[in-house]
């Protein structure tokens, strides 16, 4: 295949005139001084810099926005690249029936971006299309700063068609996605290299991210290896060595799979498709395989989601880095006084935060009723509906889709009614399902459905629009922390970090993070799986005993083991599952080997 091989060639950089074509623009200048020290890039689909930005969805997002403000704070170069999603994810709203309704979620990048004078074009489908990078950046608490660049296609010259790629995140159909990271990885990486950065390693999070090897590929054949005709012409150790890839996917469902004849429609000619086909499978065209066996350095985001990518990709070396949060992001300005006051430099180093247990009780317990009351309040406002202070406040919040299991809470509402009608205790739930899935539509619809039932029993609120204002709200304020996940599908999970930083106790299913971080009645409490059928209502039924006889009693009679636990809780999950400590182990195993 006789091909110009270099990214490079097919770049054009700054192709545009700052001033002439790009009134708002800025000079190339904003980019300098990321240049000469800058050699890691971190591509991921979404990105959460702040809530005003609608860049993200879920944890995912979250865990590039955190891994960004590690960055900053521990003073890592590195640029991250991710997608303009001018139209936001979604905006949720409830109708009368409980149904969520979908709206655009836009946002204005000018309030929060600098339009860069720079250009590259990519033929997708046969047609060329633009791609212009902005950038926002992120300051550390010394100066340091990161930069992100968000790609955007709405672009003059670009068809119709193409000017609304780069709108909608995780939008449209599997063309509009494939295409979407076609624009991500190749777009990004020619981005970058009309930027004049100077990459070594590339880190993909999650297969979005994998088609930037194409052209490492491509780039990799203008030093053949005198190896013979039979031998593949691309340098394939020469690519692994330079990407680190993170998957997130605990199920070979969730891998996303494109057929063939799609990616030979929209990208003719790219790359050799034999060689293609024996690096991201036979059949069809697998992205975190591709990713996968072009990467030197491959990980889970757990040790038992590694294990579980292990057995899915046996031939693959995958490695363990359990997600973390960005301790200064999540924690509530209350406990930040707390913590500045006692623990100084708690928020560069939250490995400091195992001394919690210095604290004493009524340190947190006071700062945990500032919080909660914070949080009541904004409920009403949203909701209408007056939680009791003094009542135990149960915080369920994510992205809602089946595996998470949101009404496993209420698989026996009688139970549940039982409880509350012995020991106080009031609910609050959110989060938003993807447009597509049906199963996670169908549980906010029953979740309103049931809350109505259970109205005058046990307060149950959903809180439309769940997004990072809301997260940081109900993470601070709720007293106990719910995760229901189906093992072995919560890959990490993080929300739980977020509350065990403001002193929240979790309640949860051993998965992800938690079967790390659990020492059951010290920390926070298991709820016991059991395989096999009818497993959901055998796991309700373990809830339900744990509420009863642990948790409930515990919050009620025995003030003091409660505020013991807050601090354990600070002080065995707020140190460790830490986004710093996660950034320190990829920056010495993965980017520095
Ligand atoms: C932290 C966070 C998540 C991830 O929560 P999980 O418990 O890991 O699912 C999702 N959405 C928002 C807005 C968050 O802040």
């Amino acid at each position: 295949m006789a091909k110009a091989p270099l990214a490079r060639a097919r770049t054009t950089p700054a192709t545009l005139n700052p001033r002439a074509g790009f009134p708002k623009g800025v000079p190339p200048r904003a980019i300098g001084p990321f240049l000469a020290r800058t050699h890691i890039a971190y591509f991921s689909m979404e990105l959460a810099v702040r809530s005003e930005m609608h860049t993200y969805c879920g944890g995912l997002g979250l865990l590039a926005g955190d891994t960004a403000r590690a960055c900053a704070d521990l003073e890592i170069p590195v640029v991250f690249v991710t997608m303009l999603s001018r139209l936001g994810y979604l905006r949720q709203e409830i109708d009368r029936d409980g149904q969520q309704v979908e709206l655009p979620d836009r946002w204005d990048p000018r309030s929060w971006c600098q339009r860069l004078p720079t250009m590259v074009t990519l033929e997708i489908e046969g047609r060329s299309v633009r791609v212009r990078p902005w950038l926002t950046i992120l300051k550390g608490p010394k100066g340091f700063q990161v930069p992100i660049l968000l790609l955007d296609t709405d672009v003059d010259g670009n068809s119709e068609e193409d000017r609304t790629l780069t709108d909608s995140l995780y939008g449209g159909d599997a063309t509009y996605q494939l295409k979407q990271e076609i624009i991500l990885g190749l777009g990004g990486l020619r981005v970058l290299r009309a930027l004049g950065f100077d990459i070594h390693t590339y880190h993909m999070n999650e297969g979005h991210a994998s088609l930037l090897t194409l052209d490492l590929l491509n780039e990799s054949r203008t030093a053949p290896r005198k190896s013979g005709p039979r031998r593949t012409p691309y340098n394939i150790p020469g690519v692994r060595r330079q990407c680190v890839f993170t998957t997130h996917t605990p199920v070979k469902a969730g891998h996303h799979r494109y057929g063939y004849d799609l990616f030979k429609r929209l990208l003719p000619g790219e790359i050799d498709l034999a060689a293609l086909k024996s690096l991201a499978g036979k059949d069809r065209l697998n992205l975190t395989l591709l990713g996968m066996n072009l990467s030197d350095y491959v990980n889970g985001v757990s040790r038992q989601h590694a294990e579980t990518t292990r057995q899915m990709f046996p031939r693959q070396r995958i490695h363990a880095v359990t997600n973390g949060v960005h301790v200064a992001t999540w924690t509530h300005p209350a406990f930040a006084k707390l913590y500045d006051s006692r623990f100084p430099r708690w928020r560069q180093e939250p490995e400091v935060l195992v001394r919690a247990l210095h604290l004493a009780d009524s340190e947190v317990w006071d700062c945990h009723q500032v919080t909660k009351q914070e949080l009541l309040e904004r409920i009403l406002q949203a909701s209408g509906t007056a939680f009791d202070p003094e009542a135990l406040t149960i915080g369920f919040a994510r992205r809602m889709t089946a595996y998470k299991r949101p009404l496993l809470l209420f698989e026996d509402t009688g139970r549940l009614a039982e409880l509350a009608s012995q020991r106080r205790f009031q609910v609050v739930l959110a989060g938003k399902a993807h447009p597509r899935d049906k199963a996670g539509k169908e549980a906010i619809r029953r979740i309103h459905e049931l809350a109505r039932e259970l109205d005058g029993k046990v307060s149950c609120v959903f809180l439309p629009n769940y997004d990072m204002e809301w997260a940081k709200a109900l993470v601070a304020g709720c007293d106990v922390w719910l995760n229901t996940p189906l093992p072995p599908m919560e890959a990490s999970g993080t929300s739980g970090i977020k509350a065990a930083l403001n002193g929240g106790l979790n309640l949860s299913v051993l998965d992800g993070w938690w079967a790390e971080g659990c020492i059951e009645g010290v920390n926070g409490w298991s709820i016991a799986h059991t395989e096999g059928k009818d497993s959901d209502r055998r796991d309700a039924a373990t809830l339900y005993d744990q509420l009863e006889k642990v948790v409930l009693p515990c919050y009620y009679t025995e003030t003091g083991r409660w505020c013991s636990m807050m601090k354990q809780s600070i002080a065995n999950v707020g140190s460790y599952f830490t986004s710093q400590r996660m950034l320190r182990q990829y920056a010495a195993d993965a980017y520095l080997h």
